[in-house]
């Protein structure tokens, strides 16, 4: 089955408004095309209207790129300081939500089960969840890999139906890959994404396993895109650094795309 690439930039806490229209100016005139996948750029809230003007502005968005936002609540309307809630992400024309991405898990202290809850307040909202997963290294090293994405996932997607996980994307990125220059060999990447889509089939049936996306993200580069993106169980990439320059970003789509 072939799975259209998706391929997501995540900002993280980078790019206030006037860089994101900077980046936008400067992506759009330096990719000539888009060859072929879902590109999607997830900055910070507050960026995330003037993505979608500028994104606009050029030309009514030649190259379809989509928006993200890095994460959502939970909760419906009400008193909950500082949070961001769906509906409010839909009015401002968002697309995609990234949710359990590790840095939420770890420095948040997300739960398996919170991140559950801000799934179904997502497609309940009609967005589509960039649900991340991944283990550290002790995990890895410890022999856990297995189990631990299975908890992930069996708990993440807990009462979702075969609609819903239609609407996601899942994203397996190794915890000690992210931000810190090291990368999964090919092997590793391919043998964790060929486990995580054997879990969809068991839990949905092997129809909705073909079906699913599931980005690689931990140091993707321009470098490595390629022979990661070859796997046949990756289906594109979630990228922070390397995805902060237009020029890299562009290298790892056209490199990611014509593997
Ligand atoms: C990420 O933040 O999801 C990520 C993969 O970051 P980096 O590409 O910098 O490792």
């Amino acid at each position: 089955m072939s799975r259209k690439p998706i391929f997501a930039a995540n900002w993280k806490m980078n790019k206030g408004p006037s860089a994101t229209e900077d980046f936008v100016k400067a992506f759009n005139s330096k990719l000539a095309a888009n060859p072929g996948c879902d590109i999607v750029i997830a900055p910070p809230f507050v960026s995330l209207p003037k993505l979608v003007d500028a994104l606009q502005a050029s030309g009514k968005n030649p190259l379809g790129v989509q928006v993200a936002a890095q994460n959502c609540s939970q909760f419906d309307p009400g008193a909950y300081t500082g949070e961001v809630n769906v509906l409010m992400l839909r009015e401002c024309l968002v697309h995609y939500v990234i949710l359990g991405h590790s840095e939420r898990r770890s420095i948040y202290g997300e739960t398996d089960a919170v991140i559950n809850a801000k799934m179904k307040k997502a497609l309940e909202a009609n967005l589509k969840p960039i649900f991340c997963i991944g283990e550290t290294l002790a995990e890895r090293e410890g022999g856990n890999l297995e189990s631990v994405l299975r908890t992930q996932v069996t708990e993440g997607l807990k009462d979702l139906s075969e609609k819903d996980l239609a609407e996601c994307v899942i994203a397996y990125e190794p915890v000690w890959a992210i931000g810190t220059g090291v990368t999964a060999t090919t092997e590793q990447a391919q043998e964790a994404h060929a486990f995580v889509r054997s879990l969809i089939a068991e839990l949905y049936g092997q129809d909705a396993a073909n079906r699913i996306r599931i980005q690689y993200g931990g140091s993707v580069k321009p470098g490595n895109a390629a022979e990661l993106m070859a796997c046949p169980d990756i289906d594109g990439a979630l990228i922070g650094g390397a995805a902060l320059e237009p020029q890299s970003f562009i290298e790892i789509i056209e490199k990611g795309t014509l593997s």
